[in-house]
């Protein structure tokens, strides 16, 4: 007997149920036989509005703000946000991101400023989409998408390497490495300054939607 039950006093006398409630013999909750009222419940049923998902063959749609898989964007003419600081894989609770800085050089250029992300990996064995990274991220690098599709038999197929995860290259983007095309250093390309900073237009880049498309950071 639960130590919940309530006690009843009889008599000014407290008297405390120490059994099973008495139940009593032959009483039914339906005056129908057992079987009848198990196919009356598959008969209700069969009224019922179907739920039922044609996934995968109709796609499911999630929340706008659903942490699906990751995406590494890119600046307008390309170059890559990642500036290969780490702070991400240090925010991982898991320990799912491998992250190797490189240093850009005026020949070989991939973001502005002094370093890049030269090795970037995400092990999705072990990642939760908790989005602690994508809030440690100071340059909105690292953003997630909406795409959940991520089961593999192919344990190595889930770690994803840096080619994987970077955002494609719209129109008037160009493949890294590159020079800077937004500005003298890397202060114009995150210090939107209309004063200060180049204007986009004038170097012919297409900027027009081109990092809301990129980044799918909800
Ligand atoms: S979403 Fe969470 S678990 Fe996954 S890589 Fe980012 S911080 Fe790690
Ligand atoms: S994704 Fe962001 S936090 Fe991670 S290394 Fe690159 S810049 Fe740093």
């Amino acid at each position: 007997m639960s130590e919940h039950t309530p006690a009843r006093r009889e008599d000014g006398a407290v008297v405390r149920q120490t059994g099973a409630p008495p139940t009593p013999p032959g009483k039914r909750a339906s005056w129908l036989p057992g079987p009848a009222q198990g196919f009356g419940v598959t008969f209700a049923t069969m009224f019922k509005k179907v739920t039922t998902e044609e996934y995968p063959d109709v796609p499911k749609q999630t929340k706008p703000r659903y942490h699906g898989r990751h995406v590494l964007n890119r600046h307008p003419d390309g170059l890559e946000k990642c500036v290969g600081c780490e702070l991400c894989a240090w925010a991982c609770p898991a320990d799912a991101i491998y992250v190797e800085g490189g240093d850009n050089t005026e020949e070989a250029r991939y973001s502005p400023g002094e370093r890049y992300g030269a090795v970037y990996q995400i092990n999705y064995l072990r990642c939760i989409f908790c989005g602690l990274c994508i809030e440690a991220c100071p340059t909105r690098s690292l953003t997630m998408t909406n795409d959940f599709e991520l089961a593999d038999d192919d344990r190595q197929a889930l770690i994803y390497t840096k080619e994987q995860l970077m955002a494609p290259l719209l129109p008037g983007m160009e493949q890294p490495p590159h020079p800077m095309r937004l500005g003298n250093d890397e202060k114009d390309y995150y210090v939107r300054d209309p004063k200060a900073a180049v204007p986009v237009d004038a170097l012919g880049l297409a900027r027009t939607g081109a990092e809301a498309v990129v980044e799918e950071r909800v």
